[in-house]
């Protein structure tokens, strides 16, 4: 067969050589060992927290070696496309420090715009580069057409014809599959030049020189070395619309493009031989590969499942939502993927996670668990060691969008707000009040009277009377100006007139000899101006609320006694 002629036949537009598209998407000058990675998202709804796991990867080995990090769209299965997903994906990212070098990004107006001369970069817009390819692929005899017939196309009509016919492929069974295989092959130019001339649509297969009992060994830089029988599927290239699969534009854009590393989920691994075949038929050099394991959770069972999309920390938006700080789920991201990451961070606290050397070897060959509340410890870990005023305006930030009351009261006395959250910060072993900014209001909510409200009971084992004699006389003997240990010593004072102890150590020797003691009495006191139990220093949170509100509570409280 012509071959060059049926490549004339099936892409007449196509005028365009591989060679004077490579000289358009030069190889790229970068200093030796830079990696060129990218984050090629399908834009098919929410992002799911598994997809950080590829684009930290990405980022980091990019830009741990003096690389570049670029973002591809691929928008080429129009069925599962959604309406502004990929604008709404680069602002999510962004959210979470991940900012791309090069590739698709978002214009002034909000619209996706291309940075870097290797573009564009959404798939959709990238047809007639692949038609190159496809064509030189058909002049060469290693890519065919398979017509869908007319009394085909008239059984589809009574289907979802345009979906079934764009993915056209091949039988589930093995058998089926290799007769349908050889009779698709077996076709003449007329039979294509009729097909054409009637209009029906063709998908584009690859001719498939596998043989499945042959093995190809393959080390991916996270799974080792591996050992992939060869493909012998006649695999569609193009759809009947011309739109590519996923397959042949990953070869042509990550060539094209200059990738030197594909990291992506594990879940593409079964089409590596497809891959390999491609890479081989086109005459590219192959990137290297990672293929990073899938998220997993426990189920209530204790068994291991996939974190799948409707699972509880799938959607990156709960996160914001729940007031998560982006470095936070970084840090977090970073503890699952590199083992030896807590232990350089416990030795480097004061240092970002963009400063420890993320390796490709110490990444888990196996699903990583996703836990909440390893990731809620790591949140803590990381703003204990935050300064007051950084705590203030993340905060602030989220209470705007989140809970604008609260966000009202952190801005009328911005002063006041840093002396709540100075408490217990800055020394050596930093108090951990919250993970996230949702449980702020709960922590320092009360210094404002509007969300001030007595959450907790006093137990019942204390007499009334007692508290209210501990109440009175703890604000008849208050002053504001007291120092932290005369403040003590007042408190302690009414704990032994009341019969409680004032010494720990005595009421341990002889609990039976008191009523309580005195970390009992200072609870009265907390309850009372605090509303709860815990709180932060009870001493502090007076000198923030002054002397005229701390007496305005206790004696509430002792009115409703
Ligand atoms: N669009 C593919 C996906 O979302 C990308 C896989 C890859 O990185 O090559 O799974």
């Amino acid at each position: 067969m012509d071959f060059n002629y049926l490549a004339d036949l099936l892409f007449p537009g196509v005028k365009e050589t591989p060679e004077e598209l490579e000289a358009r998407f030069p190889t790229r000058e970068l200093p030796e060992g830079a990696k060129v990675t990218r984050f090629a998202p399908s834009p098919t709804g929410f992002v799911h927290f598994g997809g950080l796991f590829p684009v930290t990867v990405g980022e980091r080995l990019a830009h741990q070696s003096g690389g570049v990090f670029y973002l591809r769209i691929e928008d080429t299965d129009d069925k599962r496309e959604v309406e502004g997903a990929a604008e709404a994906l680069i602002k999510v990212l962004a959210h979470y420090g991940i900012n791309f070098d090069e590739g698709a990004i978002l214009d002034e107006t909000g619209k996706i715009s291309d940075k870097g001369i290797y573009g564009p970069y959404k798939q959709s817009l990238r047809g007639p580069l692949y038609h190159v390819y496809a064509k030189k692929l058909v002049s060469e005899g290693k890519a065919y057409p398979c017509f869908t017939t007319e009394e085909e196309l008239e059984a589809l009509n009574a289907l979802d014809k345009k979906s079934e016919i764009k993915n056209k492929d091949w039988h589930e069974d093995a058998e089926k599959q290799k007769e349908e295989k050889l009779k698709a092959r077996n076709f003449t130019i007329e039979e294509v030049e009729e097909n054409l001339k009637k209009g029906n649509p063709f998908v584009l297969r690859l001719l498939s020189d596998g043989d499945p009992e042959k093995r190809t060994p393959f080390t991916d830089l996270i799974k080792g070395k591996l050992d992939i029988p060869e493909n012998d599927e006649d695999f569609v290239l193009l759809k009947s619309d011309g739109i590519p699969t996923y397959h042949f534009a990953h070869a042509v854009d990550d060539h094209l493009m200059g990738t030197t590393h594909v990291i992506r989920g594990e879940e593409w691994l079964p089409s590596l031989a497809k891959h390999i075949m491609l890479f081989r038929y086109l005459g590219f050099r192959m990137p290297k590969y990672l293929h990073i394991a899938q998220l997993m959770r426990l189920d209530e069972n204790g068994a291991k499942k996939k974190l799948s999309k409707r699972d509880m920390g799938a959607n990156m938006d709960d996160y914001k939502r729940i007031g998560y700080a982006p470095d936070c789920v970084m840090e977090y991201v970073m503890t699952l993927l590199n083992s030896n990451f807590e232990e350089w961070h416990a030795a480097n606290a004061d240092k970002s996670y963009l400063d420890f050397p993320f390796s490709i070897k110490k990444m888990s060959t196996s699903g990583c668990l996703f836990d909440f509340n390893k990731l809620n410890d790591v949140s803590k870990n990381v703003i204990c060691h935050w300064d007051a005023e950084k705590v203030y305006s993340f905060l602030l930030e989220w209470a705007k969008e989140y809970d604008p009351d609260f966000a009202r009261e952190l801005e009328s006395d911005k002063d006041k707000a840093i002396a709540v959250l100075s408490i217990g910060r800055g020394g050596k072993k930093p108090r951990k009040d919250f993970a996230v900014w949702s449980e702020v209001k709960g922590y320092m909510g009360f210094i404002y009277d509007r969300f001030f409200e007595i959450i907790d009971d006093y137990p019942e084992n204390f007499d009334k009377k007692d508290i209210k004699a501990a109440l009175c006389a703890f604000i008849d003997s208050y002053d504001a100006s007291d120092d932290m240990n005369t403040w003590f010593d007042k408190i302690k004072a009414i704990s032994a007139n009341l019969g409680y102890a004032a010494d720990m150590k005595e009421y341990k020797a002889n609990p039976d000899a008191f009523k309580g003691n005195v970390a009992d009495v200072s609870m009265f006191i907390r309850v009372a101006v605090t509303g709860k139990m815990n709180a932060p220093d009870l001493y502090t949170v007076m000198q923030i609320l002054g002397k005229e509100k701390v007496a305005e509570r206790i004696d509430a409280m002792v009115a409703k006694l």
